[in-house]
């Protein structure tokens, strides 16, 4: 097995540093620990995604009739990673644009990607995830809000929760009922709702973190054109999977983990906490752990090259990095000693409270993308073939 890169593809990495040094100013270059900051400065990340749209990255996987590069996986690969170790921000449209646009590629009309792809690609269009419910999260085909039909469109009442960024968001993608009678996974409807009108109400959840980044949307007859629905009325489900077919970590994942256990060491010498034996051996195993997610993430890449669908390796993966991660912020709280206990702004925080946050930041990696216990019921029955429990 080769792990190497090719001399073309060095030559694409060197593009995107060459690109990045230009582009990336360094109080841009955020300390890429414990994932983000919910109120960070959004003008910041709007003007980031705007500097990347207009430098073409934003479309590096699309094809080249749709204005892409058609990138490989393995220079998708190298995209995501150089960003991760460049510590770029993360962009304010980031559901639109991982999500939604690809999805809008596979099933959208000719009129919904001529009038959206480009303004969710250059941030003029903020898009949010509607699609958990109080009471349907893992078994999401339990949703209840609904849509009822209309002269040219659709009427939206019901409630969702957890919707990452609705409170600046523009638009919603979201999932309704559209006929009460059919089976659960039918009669879904997939639409683009307007957040911006008398029928949606969004309220900020309060979180432990301090930042207030997950709401709660209340829809009473929500109004969406019909143009706005995707695909068929009962299609919601299939272009509901196809969202979840490009919510993946990767190598760029790889090389945050990496940095992160470079800090915690650097952490754990500063603290002289090096003279524990525990600590060094947490430590050496987060750093061999971030090593074998690399070769998992070289792997999965060596399969896609290969036009391989990920499948339950998918399931492999997130539960693998999450779980890590959580290890690696546990160990960086404890290393602090009773510093790791205060609120990450406390004035007498370590490191800008960067660690206690990220250790906060980590209790959700293992919900978000389908929780632990989720993916471990996938593997069992699709890995290790066992029997499918009630
Ligand atoms: C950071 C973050 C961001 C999010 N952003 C969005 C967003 O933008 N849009 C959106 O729509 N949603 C979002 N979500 C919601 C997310 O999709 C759900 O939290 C997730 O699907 C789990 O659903 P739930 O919270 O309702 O938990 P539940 O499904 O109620 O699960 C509760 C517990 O039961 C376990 N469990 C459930 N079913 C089973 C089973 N069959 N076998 C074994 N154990 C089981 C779960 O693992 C969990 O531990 C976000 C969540 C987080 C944490």
């Amino acid at each position: 097995m080769d792990l190497g890169f090719t001399a073309e593809e060095e030559a694409f990495r060197q593009e995107v540093r060459t690109w990045l040094d230009l582009n990336l100013p360094a109080e841009w270059r955020h300390r890429g620990v414990g994932g983000y900051r919910e109120d960070d400065d959004t003008d910041l990340q709007r003007q980031w995604q705007r500097r990347l749209h207009d430098g073409g990255w934003l479309k590096l996987a699309w094809p080249r009739e749709a204005g892409g590069r058609t990138a490989t996986p393995v220079m998708q690969a190298i995209y995501q990673e150089e960003m991760a170790k460049s510590g770029a921000p993360i962009i304010l449209g980031r559901l639109g644009v991982s999500l939604l646009a690809p999805t809008l590629l596979v099933h959208g009309s000719q009129w919904q990607k001529d009038a959206y792809l480009d303004k969710i690609l250059g941030g003029e269009l903020v898009f949010c995830q509607g699609f958990s419910e109080p009471d349907a999260g893992s078994d999401l085909a339990g949703l209840r809000t609904r849509a009822e039909k209309r002269d040219g469109g659709w009427a939206i009442t019901g409630q969702k929760t957890w919707s990452s960024g609705a409170h600046y968001a523009d638009k919603s993608f979201l999932l309704a009922r559209t006929d009460q009678q059919a089976e659960a996974h039918h009669g879904i409807g997939f639409f683009l709702v307007d957040m911006h009108q008398p029928g949606v109400e969004v309220r900020r959840i309060r979180q432990m973190t301090g930042g207030g980044e997950f709401c709660e949307i209340f829809l009473s007859g929500a109004e969406v054109d019909e143009k706005d629905m995707i695909g068929e009325p009962g299609a919601g489900w299939k272009i509901a999977m196809t969202v979840f077919g490009f919510e993946r970590g990767g190598l760029a994942q790889a090389a945050r983990f990496e940095r992160a256990v470079e800090q915690l060491a650097g952490l754990a010498r500063e603290r002289g906490a090096g003279a524990d034996a525990s600590v060094r051996q947490q430590v050496a195993q987060a750093q061999i752990e971030a090593h074998v997610f690399r070769l998992i993430g070289l792997r999965n890449l060596t399969k896609a090259q290969h036009g391989q669908a990920p499948g339950a390796d998918a399931s492999l993966t997130k539960l693998y990095w999450s779980e890590m991660d959580k290890r690696i912020q546990e160990t960086a709280v404890g290393v602090e000693g009773p510093y790791g206990a205060l609120a990450p702004d406390s004035p007498f925080a370590l490191e800008d409270g960067r660690w206690q946050y990220g250790w906060m930041w980590a209790q959700a990696e293992t919900i978000y993308a389908g929780s632990s216990e989720i993916q471990r019921n996938i593997i069992a029955e699709r890995v290790l073939g066992l029997p499918r429990g009630r």
